[in-house]
């Protein structure tokens, strides 16, 4: 297969009704080397599915939220001239829904859990299909699970690199050539064929992998902004669209909060030197941010990123003092309960660490046997209602000056933490979830404006 291959993925508001999809339609028309076409589902869906997996619902409020999710589908599918197989198969899946719904194991069973979070972009590549097809393009729906091969890490799947690899040769890569292959993000399946997902705002990484596996030419991740910003363009109307970056900056943002991308997306594409794209879906036109491996310029400061539901774990005990290991110990069991920590401090008897914890995902980890495991060894304090407000920029440790205008910047706000010097790409703060906003907007005004 030669390398002239694109992928372009469109996220939920992009594909949240006919006309938006129209709108991914064109831009699929456009450029005759987009061969793949990744869709989450369509926006307010996966939301509404995850009400239905993972809160205790009463009868009747299961099906207020199945019918909320019909109208989305059907709102699509009325403005179709599409097939009876069509609308067959979507009321098969909305029917799977209900029923995934009501099974009595659903708030205990991950695998039924990622069975019914994977219905949102399964809906919706089969609706994006038939658009395409109603435009002229010859478009072919496509089941991810053939070749997104995970581990059986249910609500988190880790990709199997090889085996993705190996199955898109097979039976990915030949439909290209005559088709546009529509598919779902975010969707995967382990070895014996259970449905996993990626995590949300998974489609993203599902781009990048596939993109990785045909060796693609470029990976578009169209959305509902022009690029990746200087900050979340909600948080302040001054940030602007940056024309490039590079690959570690944005790995850098997406980790600490930048949801525009996935954290994971930027992995494949600097394995394999895969241009990334972002743009937006309903203004193409005005361009976006190309995300490479080398930019011309390497600015002190690029962007501010931020990330919300950090909780802070204080471990503190006066065996500390001048103790060897204790450190390791601590460490052990984060590792035994697959924590995954951000931030540490430490002083001579304690160790305060930063976790992100979700609620109503897999990620939600830090729970009462975390907590107890902890407390064996140690006075534990855990307190939430933080936010991590990040500057992502290069040459930070070396540069002179770098700390002291952040540190300006942020000095009328309370920082509980703050983290630098492990990489030349971040400098990190804990500060209240009240605050952050306010951080960011001050920090975007003294560094960017
Ligand atoms: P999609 O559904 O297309 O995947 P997302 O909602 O996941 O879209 O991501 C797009 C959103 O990311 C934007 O609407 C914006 O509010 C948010 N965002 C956060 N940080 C940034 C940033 N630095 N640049 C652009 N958008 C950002
Ligand atoms: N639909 C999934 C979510 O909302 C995945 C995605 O949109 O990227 O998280
Ligand atoms: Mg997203």
């Amino acid at each position: 297969m030669s390398k002239a291959i694109n992928i372009a993925k469109f996220g939920g508001t992009s594909v949240a009704n006919f006309d938006a999809i129209s709108n991914c339609a064109n831009i699929v028309k456009h450029n005759p080397e987009t061969r793949v076409m990744v869709v989450s589902a369509a926006a307010g869906v996966t939301n509404l599915l995850v009400e239905l997996a993972f809160s205790p619902l009463t009868q009747a409020q299961i099906a207020e939220t199945c019918e909320k999710i019909r109208r989305i589908e059907h709102a699509i599918l009325a403005r179709l001239d599409a097939s009876e197989a069509v609308s067959d198969k979507l009321e098969a899946l909305l029917a799977e829904i209900e029923s995934l719904a009501c099974h009595e194991e659903i708030l205990h069973r991950d695998d039924l859990k990622d069975e019914l979070m994977s219905m949102g972009e399964r809906m919706s590549s089969l609706l994006c299909t038939e658009v395409l097809k109603q435009q002229g393009v010859n478009a072919l729906n496509f089941d991810i699970r053939k070749v997104l091969v995970t581990d059986s890490t249910f609500g988190e799947g880790v990709p199997q690199l090889d085996l993705i690899a190996q199955r898109a040769a097979e039976v990915l890569t030949p439909e290209l050539t005559e088709h546009v292959v529509v598919t779902q993000g975010f969707v995967g399946a382990d070895i014996h064929g259970n449905t996993t997902t990626l995590g949300r705002g998974g489609s993203d990484f599902t781009a990048a992998l596939i993109a990785e596996a045909l060796d693609a030419k470029s990976c578009e991740i169209w959305t509902d902004v022009i690029g990746v910003y200087t900050t979340d363009p909600r948080i302040t109307k001054a940030a602007k669209p940056l024309p490039e970056l590079s690959f570690e900056e944005a790995a850098e943002m997406a980790t600490f909060g930048a949801k525009v991308l996935h954290p994971a997306t930027m992995e494949p594409a600097l394995r394999r030197d895969i241009p990334v794209f972002v743009g937006s879906s309903r203004e193409p036109e005005k361009g976006g941010t190309w995300i490479v491996k080398d930019c011309q310029h390497e600015p002190a400061y690029r962007a501010i990123t931020r990330r919300s539901q950090q909780v802070m774990v204080t471990v503190k005990t006066p065996q500390m003092m001048y103790a060897q290991g204790y450190l390791e110990r601590v460490f052990g069991i984060i590792a035994q309960h697959k924590l995954s920590v951000d931030l540490v401090t430490t002083s001579e008897i304690a160790i305060s660490f930063t976790l992100d914890n979700p609620p109503n995902s897999v990620a939600e980890r830090l729970n009462k046997a975390t907590i107890a495991d902890l407390e064996a060894m140690s006075e534990v304090t855990v307190e939430k209602g933080f936010d991590l407000v990040t500057v992502v920029g290069n040459h930070m440790q070396s540069a002179k000056g770098v700390s002291s205008r952040i540190f300006n910047a942020v000095s009328d706000f309370n920082v509980r933490m703050i983290c630098f010097g492990a990489n030349p790409h971040n400098m990190s703060f804990l500060v209240n979830e009240a605050d952050s906003a306010n951080v960011v907007t001050a920090l975007h005004r003294d560094l960017f404006e």
